[in-house]
């Protein structure tokens, strides 16, 4: 895949507002929040979307993503009343950024469906 600005920010080569960081993960407060906490938690290796991952082989970085997503909701105080998680896909999922990323939304009503 074509390396995109999430190499830069995990090279620290840019700047970003990191809230979590381990060996395989990185996350940071998205840069045009939608929503009172929007923090994007993605894998360190260079994987472009859902549909590049390969169940056995990606496994790992699976786990990492929901457990860091369970972490940065304890630590940003809305693992209580709730939060989402949303993965764009592709030109129809709304995807702009080609670096896998999950995107974790809190801190008010959510609403559904989405746009
Ligand atoms: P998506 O539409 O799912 O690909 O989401 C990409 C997200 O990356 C958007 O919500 C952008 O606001 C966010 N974004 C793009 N560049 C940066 C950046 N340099 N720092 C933080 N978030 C960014």
């Amino acid at each position: 895949m074509s390396e995109t600005i999430f190499s830069k920010i995990i090279r620290k080569e840019i700047p970003a507002d990191i809230v979590f960081e381990n060996e395989f993960i990185l996350a940071f407060k998205d840069i045009n929040p939608k929503a009172p906490v929007h923090v994007l938690i993605i894998p360190k290796e260079e994987i472009s979307t859902v549909t590049e991952l390969n169940g056995k082989e990606d496994a790992e970085i699976l786990v990492q993503l929901f457990a860091a997503a369970n972490e940065i909701a304890n630590a940003m105080n809305v693992d209580k009343d709730g939060f989402r998680l949303v993965i764009n896909c592709g030109k129809n999922g709304g995807q702009e950024v080609n670096h896998l990323h999950m995107h974790l939304l809190g801190g008010r009503q959510m609403t559904w469906p989405p746009g």
